[in-house]
Protein backbone atom coordinates (compact mmCIF):
# COMPACT_ATOMS: atom_id res chain seq x y z
CA UNK A 1 0.00 0.00 0.00
CA UNK A 2 2.11 2.48 -1.42
CA UNK A 3 2.03 6.44 -0.23
CA UNK A 4 2.86 9.37 -2.15
CA UNK A 5 6.14 10.86 -0.69
CA UNK A 6 7.80 13.97 -1.05
CA UNK A 7 11.36 13.38 -0.73
CA UNK A 8 13.11 12.26 -4.28
CA UNK A 9 16.14 10.27 -5.07
CA UNK A 10 19.14 11.76 -2.85
CA UNK A 11 21.04 12.75 -5.98
CA UNK A 12 23.64 14.31 -4.08
CA UNK A 13 26.19 13.46 -1.05
CA UNK A 14 24.43 12.57 2.02
CA UNK A 15 26.55 14.91 4.05
CA UNK A 16 24.89 18.38 4.23
CA UNK A 17 21.35 15.87 3.91
CA UNK A 18 22.51 14.60 7.00
CA UNK A 19 23.63 17.67 9.08
CA UNK A 20 20.06 19.40 8.26
CA UNK A 21 18.22 16.87 9.96
CA UNK A 22 20.31 16.01 12.54
CA UNK A 23 18.80 18.57 15.53
CA UNK A 24 21.26 18.61 18.22
CA UNK A 25 20.61 15.78 21.03
CA UNK A 26 18.46 12.59 19.39
CA UNK A 27 15.65 11.11 21.62
CA UNK A 28 16.67 7.34 22.34
CA UNK A 29 19.39 7.18 20.43
CA UNK A 30 22.49 5.38 21.81
CA UNK A 31 25.89 5.71 19.94
CA UNK A 32 28.77 4.51 20.34
CA UNK A 33 32.56 6.03 20.60
CA UNK A 34 33.46 6.68 16.74
CA UNK A 35 36.02 4.35 15.79
CA UNK A 36 38.20 5.34 12.65
CA UNK A 37 38.37 1.86 11.09
CA UNK A 38 35.51 0.84 8.52
CA UNK A 39 33.05 -1.46 9.69
CA UNK A 40 30.23 -3.79 8.29
CA UNK A 41 29.02 -7.07 9.07
CA UNK A 42 29.41 -10.44 7.37
CA UNK A 43 26.59 -11.14 5.22
CA UNK A 44 25.29 -14.44 4.62
CA UNK A 45 27.50 -17.16 3.28
CA UNK A 46 30.33 -14.00 2.68
CA UNK A 47 32.38 -12.05 4.95
CA UNK A 48 32.40 -8.61 4.23
CA UNK A 49 36.00 -7.74 3.48
CA UNK A 50 37.41 -3.84 3.01
CA UNK A 51 39.58 -3.14 0.25
CA UNK A 52 41.29 -0.52 -1.45
CA UNK A 53 42.46 -1.54 -4.58
CA UNK A 54 44.14 1.71 -5.98
CA UNK A 55 47.08 3.48 -3.54
CA UNK A 56 50.30 4.83 -4.35
CA UNK A 57 53.59 5.58 -3.00
CA UNK A 58 56.97 7.74 -3.90
CA UNK A 59 57.44 5.14 -5.89
CA UNK A 60 55.12 6.15 -8.54
CA UNK A 61 53.42 9.94 -7.56
CA UNK A 62 52.46 9.35 -4.29
CA UNK A 63 53.90 11.58 -1.47
CA UNK A 64 54.97 8.85 1.04
CA UNK A 65 57.24 5.31 1.81
CA UNK A 66 54.88 1.79 1.09
CA UNK A 67 54.96 1.70 4.80
CA UNK A 68 52.85 4.45 5.57
CA UNK A 69 50.30 3.48 3.36
CA UNK A 70 50.32 -0.24 5.54
CA UNK A 71 49.87 2.13 8.77
CA UNK A 72 46.75 4.22 7.37
CA UNK A 73 45.43 0.85 6.28
CA UNK A 74 46.18 -0.58 9.54
CA UNK A 75 44.75 2.42 11.52
CA UNK A 76 41.08 1.92 8.94
CA UNK A 77 40.58 -1.65 9.62
CA UNK A 78 40.84 -2.71 6.10
CA UNK A 79 41.82 -6.38 4.85
CA UNK A 80 43.30 -6.05 1.66
CA UNK A 81 45.31 -3.27 -0.48
CA UNK A 82 46.95 -3.58 -3.64
CA UNK A 83 49.69 -1.56 -4.66
CA UNK A 84 49.08 -0.21 -7.66
CA UNK A 85 52.07 2.60 -9.24
CA UNK A 86 51.93 3.94 -12.15
CA UNK A 87 53.71 1.79 -14.85
CA UNK A 88 54.61 4.38 -17.16
CA UNK A 89 54.21 7.81 -14.91
CA UNK A 90 57.67 7.77 -12.56
CA UNK A 91 58.04 11.85 -12.11
CA UNK A 92 60.34 10.56 -8.77
CA UNK A 93 62.65 8.90 -10.60
CA UNK A 94 65.41 11.00 -11.14
CA UNK A 95 65.05 10.98 -7.05
CA UNK A 96 64.84 7.37 -6.08
CA UNK A 97 65.64 4.96 -9.43
CA UNK A 98 64.22 1.85 -8.64
CA UNK A 99 64.36 -0.56 -12.01
CA UNK A 100 61.83 -3.00 -10.77
CA UNK A 101 57.81 -2.08 -10.87
CA UNK A 102 57.20 -4.68 -7.87
CA UNK A 103 59.22 -2.88 -5.81
CA UNK A 104 56.47 -0.98 -3.89
CA UNK A 105 54.46 -4.23 -3.00
CA UNK A 106 57.89 -5.66 -1.65
CA UNK A 107 58.29 -3.05 0.29
CA UNK A 108 54.95 -2.61 1.87
CA UNK A 109 54.90 -6.49 2.41
CA UNK A 110 57.87 -5.80 4.70
CA UNK A 111 56.40 -3.48 6.46
CA UNK A 112 53.47 -5.89 7.42
CA UNK A 113 55.61 -7.67 9.68
CA UNK A 114 53.05 -10.22 10.73
CA UNK A 115 49.79 -7.88 10.80
CA UNK A 116 47.03 -8.90 9.51
CA UNK A 117 46.55 -7.27 6.17
CA UNK A 118 46.40 -8.68 2.97
CA UNK A 119 48.64 -6.62 0.34
CA UNK A 120 48.45 -7.45 -3.37
CA UNK A 121 50.60 -6.46 -6.17
CA UNK A 122 48.70 -4.31 -9.16
CA UNK A 123 50.18 -1.52 -11.18
CA UNK A 124 48.24 1.11 -12.98
CA UNK A 125 48.96 1.41 -16.83
CA UNK A 126 48.43 4.69 -17.46
CA UNK A 127 47.51 6.02 -20.60
CA UNK A 128 45.18 8.78 -22.55
CA UNK A 129 42.02 8.19 -23.77
CA UNK A 130 41.44 5.35 -24.54
CA UNK A 131 41.87 3.80 -22.68
CA UNK A 132 42.69 6.28 -19.82
CA UNK A 133 44.17 4.99 -16.54
CA UNK A 134 43.44 1.00 -15.42
CA UNK A 135 45.01 -1.38 -12.52
CA UNK A 136 45.35 -4.79 -13.20
CA UNK A 137 45.72 -6.01 -9.46
CA UNK A 138 46.88 -9.97 -8.54
CA UNK A 139 49.92 -9.42 -10.67
CA UNK A 140 52.39 -11.86 -10.51
CA UNK A 141 55.26 -9.72 -11.81
CA UNK A 142 54.48 -6.17 -12.69
CA UNK A 143 57.26 -5.89 -14.50
CA UNK A 144 55.73 -7.29 -17.61
CA UNK A 145 53.44 -5.47 -17.62
CA UNK A 146 55.17 -2.12 -19.79
CA UNK A 147 54.72 -1.80 -22.98
CA UNK A 148 55.16 0.56 -26.19
CA UNK A 149 51.27 -0.37 -26.85
CA UNK A 150 48.80 -0.37 -23.96
CA UNK A 151 46.88 -3.31 -25.47
CA UNK A 152 49.47 -5.77 -24.53
CA UNK A 153 49.70 -4.28 -21.11
CA UNK A 154 46.38 -5.09 -20.86
CA UNK A 155 47.30 -9.03 -22.71
CA UNK A 156 50.08 -9.78 -20.57
CA UNK A 157 47.34 -8.46 -17.63
CA UNK A 158 45.71 -11.27 -18.97
CA UNK A 159 48.10 -14.15 -18.99
CA UNK A 160 48.96 -13.55 -15.66
CA UNK A 161 45.05 -13.58 -14.84
CA UNK A 162 45.21 -10.49 -13.31
CA UNK A 163 42.22 -8.82 -12.34
CA UNK A 164 41.91 -5.28 -14.32
CA UNK A 165 39.63 -2.55 -13.86
CA UNK A 166 39.34 0.96 -15.19
CA UNK A 167 40.12 3.69 -13.24
CA UNK A 168 38.28 7.24 -12.85
CA UNK A 169 36.39 7.00 -16.27
CA UNK A 170 35.05 10.73 -15.27
CA UNK A 171 38.35 11.84 -14.15
CA UNK A 172 37.96 15.49 -15.45
CA UNK A 173 41.88 16.03 -16.64
CA UNK A 174 40.89 12.88 -19.03
CA UNK A 175 37.10 13.81 -20.36
CA UNK A 176 36.55 17.54 -19.87
CA UNK A 177 32.39 16.80 -18.54
CA UNK A 178 33.12 14.28 -16.04
CA UNK A 179 30.63 11.84 -17.77
CA UNK A 180 31.98 8.22 -18.51
CA UNK A 181 31.66 6.38 -21.31
CA UNK A 182 32.65 3.52 -23.42
CA UNK A 183 35.00 3.93 -26.20
CA UNK A 184 35.39 1.11 -28.61
CA UNK A 185 38.82 0.11 -26.98
CA UNK A 186 37.19 -0.48 -24.05
CA UNK A 187 34.27 -2.35 -25.60
CA UNK A 188 36.72 -4.31 -27.46
CA UNK A 189 38.41 -5.03 -24.23
CA UNK A 190 35.10 -6.15 -22.29
CA UNK A 191 34.40 -8.07 -25.07
CA UNK A 192 37.84 -9.77 -25.06
CA UNK A 193 38.00 -10.65 -21.54
CA UNK A 194 40.13 -8.25 -20.29
CA UNK A 195 38.60 -5.48 -18.15
CA UNK A 196 36.48 -6.97 -15.60
CA UNK A 197 35.52 -3.96 -13.24
CA UNK A 198 35.01 -0.56 -13.37
CA UNK A 199 36.07 2.46 -10.45
CA UNK A 200 32.14 4.08 -9.75
CA UNK A 201 33.54 5.82 -7.02
CA UNK A 202 37.74 7.54 -6.93
CA UNK A 203 38.74 9.47 -4.60
CA UNK A 204 36.36 12.86 -3.99
CA UNK A 205 34.44 12.07 -6.96
CA UNK A 206 30.78 9.24 -7.89
CA UNK A 207 30.28 8.25 -11.47
CA UNK A 208 26.11 7.67 -12.19
CA UNK A 209 27.24 6.89 -15.37
CA UNK A 210 30.18 4.62 -14.41
CA UNK A 211 27.42 2.80 -11.98
CA UNK A 212 25.19 1.93 -15.25
CA UNK A 213 28.65 1.08 -17.60
CA UNK A 214 28.78 -1.18 -14.69
CA UNK A 215 25.41 -2.65 -14.70
CA UNK A 216 25.37 -2.37 -18.42
CA UNK A 217 28.39 -4.67 -18.91
CA UNK A 218 28.12 -6.93 -15.99
CA UNK A 219 31.35 -5.13 -14.32
CA UNK A 220 32.05 -5.19 -10.82
CA UNK A 221 31.72 -2.39 -9.01
CA UNK A 222 34.57 -0.72 -7.26
CA UNK A 223 35.68 2.37 -4.94
CA UNK A 224 38.73 3.47 -3.74
CA UNK A 225 40.83 6.39 -2.29
CA UNK A 226 43.30 6.61 -5.12
CA UNK A 227 45.49 8.11 -2.34
CA UNK A 228 49.10 10.21 -3.31
CA UNK A 229 49.04 12.27 0.04
CA UNK A 230 47.79 11.13 3.81
CA UNK A 231 44.23 9.86 3.84
CA UNK A 232 43.56 11.78 6.81
CA UNK A 233 44.09 14.87 4.89
CA UNK A 234 42.21 13.87 1.79
CA UNK A 235 38.81 12.62 3.51
CA UNK A 236 38.80 14.22 6.90
CA UNK A 237 39.15 11.00 8.81
CA UNK A 238 40.21 13.32 12.31
CA UNK A 239 36.59 15.06 11.54
CA UNK A 240 34.31 11.80 11.16
CA UNK A 241 35.02 10.99 7.09
CA UNK A 242 36.29 7.54 5.42
CA UNK A 243 38.17 6.59 2.82
CA UNK A 244 35.86 5.39 0.17
CA UNK A 245 36.42 1.57 -0.32
CA UNK A 246 35.41 -1.42 -2.13
CA UNK A 247 33.21 -4.13 0.38
CA UNK A 248 34.24 -7.63 -1.12
CA UNK A 249 32.03 -10.64 -0.04
CA UNK A 250 34.49 -13.10 -0.06
CA UNK A 251 34.09 -16.77 1.12
CA UNK A 252 37.43 -16.48 2.90
CA UNK A 253 39.61 -14.00 4.44
CA UNK A 254 42.36 -14.70 1.62
CA UNK A 255 43.61 -13.52 -1.61
CA UNK A 256 42.41 -16.43 -3.24
CA UNK A 257 38.88 -15.38 -1.74
CA UNK A 258 38.87 -11.98 -2.39
CA UNK A 259 40.01 -13.07 -6.41
CA UNK A 260 37.29 -15.26 -6.92
CA UNK A 261 34.77 -13.02 -5.33
CA UNK A 262 36.10 -9.67 -7.63
CA UNK A 263 35.71 -11.97 -10.45
CA UNK A 264 32.11 -12.77 -9.59
CA UNK A 265 31.06 -9.18 -9.11
CA UNK A 266 30.68 -9.68 -5.49
CA UNK A 267 31.52 -6.12 -4.69
CA UNK A 268 29.71 -2.78 -3.59
CA UNK A 269 31.55 0.61 -2.87
CA UNK A 270 31.28 2.78 0.21
CA UNK A 271 31.68 6.17 -0.01
CA UNK A 272 30.92 9.52 1.74
CA UNK A 273 28.13 7.24 4.15
CA UNK A 274 26.19 5.80 0.57
CA UNK A 275 26.60 2.84 -0.45
CA UNK A 276 26.50 1.47 -4.23
CA UNK A 277 25.91 -1.41 -5.34
CA UNK A 278 23.76 -3.96 -7.32
CA UNK A 279 20.55 -5.42 -5.09
CA UNK A 280 22.47 -8.59 -4.56
CA UNK A 281 25.46 -7.01 -2.93
CA UNK A 282 23.76 -4.15 -0.97
CA UNK A 283 20.31 -5.55 0.70
CA UNK A 284 22.36 -8.42 2.21
CA UNK A 285 24.64 -5.98 4.03
CA UNK A 286 21.47 -3.96 5.05
CA UNK A 287 19.83 -6.30 6.33
CA UNK A 288 22.50 -7.51 8.25
CA UNK A 289 23.71 -3.84 9.34
CA UNK A 290 20.08 -2.96 10.26
CA UNK A 291 18.39 -5.35 12.33
CA UNK A 292 15.02 -5.00 14.76
CA UNK A 293 16.25 -6.01 17.97
CA UNK A 294 12.71 -5.69 19.47
CA UNK A 295 9.02 -5.00 19.38
CA UNK A 296 5.88 -3.94 22.00
CA UNK A 297 3.16 -2.13 22.58
CA UNK A 298 3.74 0.63 24.81
CA UNK A 299 1.39 -0.25 27.96
CA UNK A 300 -2.59 -0.53 26.54
CA UNK A 301 -1.57 1.46 23.80
CA UNK A 302 -1.94 0.54 19.68
CA UNK A 303 1.48 2.40 20.06
CA UNK A 304 4.13 -0.29 18.61
CA UNK A 305 7.87 0.17 20.03
CA UNK A 306 10.07 -1.21 17.41
CA UNK A 307 14.04 -1.15 18.00
CA UNK A 308 16.08 -1.17 15.28
CA UNK A 309 20.12 -1.53 15.93
CA UNK A 310 22.35 -0.08 13.20
CA UNK A 311 25.55 -2.82 13.46
CA UNK A 312 27.55 -1.16 10.45
CA UNK A 313 29.05 2.39 9.76
CA UNK A 314 26.21 3.48 7.50
CA UNK A 315 23.88 6.03 8.48
CA UNK A 316 21.15 4.53 7.32
CA UNK A 317 18.12 7.41 5.90
CA UNK A 318 15.03 5.17 5.92
CA UNK A 319 12.22 7.06 4.22
CA UNK A 320 8.78 4.47 5.52
CA UNK A 321 6.90 2.95 2.66
CA UNK A 322 4.63 1.54 4.97
CA UNK A 323 1.19 2.26 5.53
CA UNK A 324 1.51 2.88 8.85
CA UNK A 325 2.68 6.48 10.77
CA UNK A 326 5.03 7.29 12.99
CA UNK A 327 3.94 8.76 17.05
CA UNK A 328 7.50 10.37 16.63
CA UNK A 329 8.86 10.80 13.48
CA UNK A 330 7.97 12.29 10.37
CA UNK A 331 8.18 9.47 7.29
CA UNK A 332 11.89 10.13 7.09
CA UNK A 333 13.98 8.37 10.08
CA UNK A 334 18.08 8.47 10.60
CA UNK A 335 19.64 5.42 11.78
CA UNK A 336 23.16 6.57 12.76
CA UNK A 337 25.69 4.19 13.07
CA UNK A 338 26.30 1.82 15.41
CA UNK A 339 23.00 3.10 17.47
CA UNK A 340 20.04 2.10 18.07
CA UNK A 341 16.65 4.22 17.58
CA UNK A 342 13.02 3.45 19.09
CA UNK A 343 10.59 3.94 16.29
CA UNK A 344 7.02 4.23 17.21
CA UNK A 345 4.87 2.69 14.82
CA UNK A 346 0.73 3.42 14.98
CA UNK A 347 -0.42 -0.03 14.45
CA UNK A 348 -4.11 1.36 14.91
CA UNK A 349 -5.09 -1.76 15.90
CA UNK A 350 -3.09 -4.83 17.60
CA UNK A 351 -1.06 -7.07 15.77
CA UNK A 352 1.61 -10.10 16.19
CA UNK A 353 3.54 -9.38 13.46
CA UNK A 354 4.15 -7.10 10.65
CA UNK A 355 6.55 -5.93 7.77
CA UNK A 356 7.80 -2.47 7.91
CA UNK A 357 8.88 -1.44 4.54
CA UNK A 358 11.54 1.57 4.07
CA UNK A 359 13.20 3.01 1.61
CA UNK A 360 17.21 3.48 2.46
CA UNK A 361 17.97 6.87 0.26
CA UNK A 362 21.44 6.77 0.76
CA UNK A 363 22.21 3.35 -0.75
CA UNK A 364 22.36 3.57 -4.59
CA UNK A 365 21.44 0.69 -7.16
CA UNK A 366 21.27 2.43 -10.26
CA UNK A 367 21.06 5.89 -11.20
CA UNK A 368 18.39 7.42 -9.30
CA UNK A 369 17.35 4.50 -7.29
CA UNK A 370 17.32 3.42 -3.80
CA UNK A 371 15.92 -0.04 -2.48
CA UNK A 372 13.33 -0.47 -0.73
CA UNK A 373 14.05 -3.40 2.39
CA UNK A 374 11.18 -4.39 4.58
CA UNK A 375 12.01 -5.07 7.91
CA UNK A 376 10.34 -7.97 9.67
CA UNK A 377 8.81 -7.73 13.18
CA UNK A 378 7.46 -9.97 15.33
CA UNK A 379 6.06 -8.55 18.06
CA UNK A 380 6.93 -9.88 21.57
CA UNK A 381 3.83 -10.55 24.24
ZN1 LIG B 1 45.97 5.98 -9.54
Amino acid sequence: MARPHPFRILKTVAIPFLALLAPGPVLSQHTHAPSRAIEFPDVPGYETLVCDLHIHSVFSDGSVWPSIRVEEAIRDGLDCIATTEHLEYQPRKADIPHPDRNRSFEVAKGALRGRDLIVVNGSEITRSMPPGHANAVFVSDANRLLADDPIDSFEEAGRQQAFVFWNHPNWDAQKKDGIASVWPMHRKLIDDGLLHGIEVVNDLTFSEEALQIALDNDLAILGNSDIHDLVDWQFDIPAGGHRPVTLIFASERSEAGILEALRARRTAAWFRNQLIGRPREVLPIVRASAVVTAAKYRADTVILEVTLENRSDAPFLLLNESPYSFHRDADLVVLEPHSTYVLEVKTVTRVETLELPMRVLNVVTAPGENPVVSFPVVVQP
